[in-house]
C-alpha cells in the first residue's frame, strides 16, 4: 500500500488491481510480474505435480483411435426436446445387448447401424436446452461435438429455436435439424426448411450442408435418420479422436449429493481410460473411483472415451461442467483439490472487474486485446432486433474491427445471455427491456456490461462510435444550488467570507463553484472550499438557510451570487 502510495494510488490491501498497475508496483519492488490465466495457473500447479499435459497431448497424437460423438439436443420449449431423448433411448432397446434403459445419469449411449453395416455408438447428454450446454461452456469445458436441433413442424422457428442456434454457432459445433411432430395436422416440414436459411441453415436438398430429417418424437419414426444423419455430419465436418491408452480426463456432467452414496457424479470420459482404483480430481473435489455404473445401471469396471459412467467415491460434489483427471494417488488428488479450491476463492474475490465496455472498447483494441465487439441484442419485438442487427452489421469501420452478434432474442435478459456474454466477452445491448430478476446483480459480478435503449438510432450511433473508437462518456453540467451573498466578512484566517442566504437548491462543500455579478460569470472554477452554519462546519445548507461560505478567491462583493454545480455522466437515450 505504501509503495502503491507513492506510485500515486490508492489502493486497500484487498482490493483487485489491473495489470498496468502491478507491473508498475513490480517494477518498483524489483519484481517481474507475469499475469496468468486461470488455465495457465492450473496447467503450473498440475506441473507441479509432475503432470505435463504438453507431454500428455503429444502422446496422444500418435495413438489417437476414433471415438463416438457427443450430442446435445436443443431447441425452443415444447417442441420435443425430451420425448426425442425419450425415443432415441428406445431405438436402441430392440436389438440392444443390455436390454431396457432405466437409469437417468444425465448422458446415455446408444448404438446404430451405421451405411457400412458397422455398430456405431453415439453418446447423447441428456439434459435438453441451451441452459446446461452454455453453462458448461462459460466454465471452460466444450464437452458438445454436434447439435440436434429439434423445431415443430406445426410450429415453426421461435426465439430459443434461434438462441440455440446461436450457442451451437458460437461454439463451433454443427447441427443436425430435426424438423419434429410431422404426424400432426398443419405440419410445414417445408417452411421450417426455408424459414431456417434465413440463420444460415440452408438443407442439403436445397445446395446447403445441413442435414435435415423430418421425424416424430411421439411416433418414433425417423429416429433411426436421424441418428444416421447425426453419424454422417460427424464424419464430414468433424474428426472425433482420442487416446484410449491412458490415464482417464473428462468432464463431469451431473452431480449430486445421494443419501446412501455420498456424492455421485456423472463423468464423461474425453480421453484415456477411467477405471475403478483410480485416484480423481474433478474441479475442487477429489476422491477414488469406488465403483462406476453405465447408462442401464450396470456395473462396470471402466470406461473409454465418449463413454458417460456413474462414479461413486467423491468426498464431496463437483460441479457441472467441471474437469476431471486422474492422478497418481490419493494424496496428489486431494492437494491438486486444495490448491484449486484456494485458487478460486482468490478469484472470486478478484472477480469484479469489467470486461468490455463501449467506452473502453478502443483502449483494448488498442491493446490488442480485441478485435472483435461481441455483441448480445434483446429486445422486446423482434422486428425490432432484426432491425437493430441489420443496421448494426451494415456498419462499415473498415478491416481492423469486426462486430459480431453472438446472439440475438426476444424478451428480458437473462441469465443466459450474461453467460454468453461473459464467455465471448460481449457486451449486452438492451433494446426495450430491462434484466429478469437477478440477472443485473450477475452481470455486475462477471463485470458484464449491459447498455439499454430505446431508440435503434442511439444504439447505432454508440456502437458505430464505439467501433471508430471515438465513444467517451457525455458529461452534462448539473447546477446544485444558488446562494447570494448578503455581506462580505473580513477574516484574517480564512480570507473573505460571504455571508449568504441559500436561493435555491443546496450548498454542499467541496463541490464546484462560480461567482456571478450582475448576471456575469467574474471567477470560475472555485470551490466551496469551507460551509459554515454559525459557528459549526457543515457539509450542506439548504434553500432559506443563512451560512458563511469561502470560495478561496478574494473578489467577492454584496449582491453577488455563487452558482455550485457537478459534471455528471449523461445517460445515452
Ligand atoms: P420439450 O419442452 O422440447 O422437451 O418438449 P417435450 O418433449 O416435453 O414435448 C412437448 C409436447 O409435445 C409434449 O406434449 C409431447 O407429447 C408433444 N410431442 C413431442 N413430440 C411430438 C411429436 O412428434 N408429435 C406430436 N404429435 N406431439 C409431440
Amino acid at each position: 500500500m505504501t509503495v502503491l502510495f507513492a506510485l500515486g494510488e490508492m489502493a486497500t490491501a484487498t482490493q483487485s488491481l489491473d495489470q498496468d498497475t502491478f507491473e508498475a508496483l513490480g517494477a518498483e519492488l524489483g519484481y517481474d510480474v507475469k499475469v496468468v490465466s486461470p488455465e495457465d495457473e492450473d496447467r503450473e500447479l498440475l506441473e507441479s505435480f509432475d503432470i505435463d499435459l504438453e507431454a500428455e497431448e503429444l502422446d496422444d497424437a500418435e495413438n489417437m483411435e476414433p471415438r463416438p460423438p457427443v450430442v446435445t439436443v436443443m431447441g425452443h420449449v415444447d417442441h420435443g426436446k425430451t420425448k426425442l431423448l425419450d425415443a432415441i433411448r428406445h431405438t436402441d432397446v430392440v436389438d440392444t445387448e443390455h436390454g431396457g434403459i432405466t437409469q437417468h445419469i444425465g448422458a446415455y449411449q446408444v448404438k446404430v447401424t451405421a451405411e457400412d453395416g458397422t455398430r456405431r455408438p453415439i453418446t447423447f447428454i441428456d439434459t435438453p436446452g441451451h441452459e446446461a450446454f452454455t453453462a458448461m461452456r462459460a466454465r471452460g469445458a466444450q464437452v458438445t461435438d454436434i447439435a440436434i436441433l429439434v423445431v415443430a413442424a406445426d410450429d415453426g422457428v421461435m426465439p430459443q429455436t434461434v438462441e440455440a442456434i446461436n450457442h451451437a454457432q458460437a461454439a463451433d459445433v454443427p447441427i443436425v435439424v430435426a424438423v419434429n411432430k410431422i404426424d400432426k395436422e398443419g405440419a410445414n416440414p417445408d417452411k421450417i426448411r426455408s424459414q431456417l436459411t434465413e440463420y444460415g441453415l440452408v438443407a442439403e436438398e436445397y445446395g446447403g450442408d445441413v442435414m435435415f430429417v423430418n421425424i416424430s418424437a411421439k411416433q418414433r419414426t425417423g429416429i433411426r435418420e436421424l441418428l444416421e444423419a447425426v453419424l454422417l455430419t460427424a464424419d464430414a465436418a468433424l474428426t472425433l479422436e482420442a487416446n484410449p491408452n491412458t490415464d482417464a480426463r473428462g468432464v463431469a456432467i451431473e452431480a449430486n449429493l445421494d443419501k446412501g452414496r455420498g456424492a455421485v457424479a456423472t463423468m464423461l470420459v474425453q480421453r484415456g481410460t477411467l477405471r475403478v482404483g483410480d485416484s480423481l480430481v474433478v474441479g475442487a473435489s477429489y476422491g477414488r473411483v469406488r465403483a462406476m455404473f453405465d447408462d442401464a445401471g450396470k456395473d462396470v469396471s471402466e470406461a473409454g472415451p465418449s463413454m458417460p459412467v456413474q462414479v461413486l467415491g467423491l468426498t464431496s460434489v463437483p460441479r457441472a461442467g467441471d474437469s476431471f483427471l486422474v492422478a497418481a494417488d490419493d494424496r496428489t488428488a486431494r492437494q491438486i483439490a486444495d490448491k484449486r479450491e484456494a485458487a478460486e476463492r482468490q478469484a472470486l474475490l478478484a472477480k469484479r472487474r469489467k470486461r468490455v465496455s463501449l467506452e473502453d472498447f478502443d483502449k483494448v483494441l488498442a491493446e490488442g486485446e480485441v478485435d472483435t465487439l461481441n455483441l448480445v441484442i434483446k429486445g422486446d419485438v423482434s422486428g425490432a432486433v432484426e432491425a437493430l442487427e441489420d443496421s448494426l452489421l451494415r456498419i462499415d469501420v473498415g478491416d481492423e474491427v469486426a462486430l459480431r452478434i453472438i446472439h440475438r432474442g426476444v424478451g428480458a435478459i437473462t441469465q443466459n445471455d450474461v453467460n454468453l456474454a461473459t464467455v465471448d466477452n460481449a457486451v449486452i445491448i438492451g433494446f426495450n427491456v430491462r434484466p429478469a430478476e437477478r440477472v443485473a446483480e450477475m452481470a455486475d459480478a462477471e463485470g458484464v456490461e449491459i447498455k439499454y435503449y430505446n431508440v435503434i438510432y442511439s444504439a447505432i450511433d454508440d456502437i458505430e462510435a464505439a467501433l471508430k473508437g471515438m465513444l467517451k462518456p457525455i458529461y452534462e453540467e448539473v447546477q446544485l444550488g444558488t446562494a447570494e451573498i448578503r455581506q462580505v466578512f473580513h477574516s484574517g484566517r480564512f480570507g473573505n467570507i460571504a455571508g449568504s442566504l441559500v436561493r435555491s437548491g443546496t450548498i454542499k462543500r467541496g463541490t464546484k463553484a462560480r461567482l456571478v455579478r450582475d448576471g456575469v460569470v467574474v471567477a470560475d472554477n472555485l470551490e466551496i472550499a469551507s460551509l459554515r452554519r454559525e459557528k459549526d462546519d457543515v457539509t450542506e445548507v439548504r434553500e432559506g438557510y443563512e451560512c458563511g461560505i469561502t470560495l478561496g478567491y478574494k473578489d467577492i462583493a454584496e449582491g453577488d451570487v455563487i452558482e455550485t454545480w457537478e459534471m455528471r455522466e449523461k445517460a445515452r437515450d
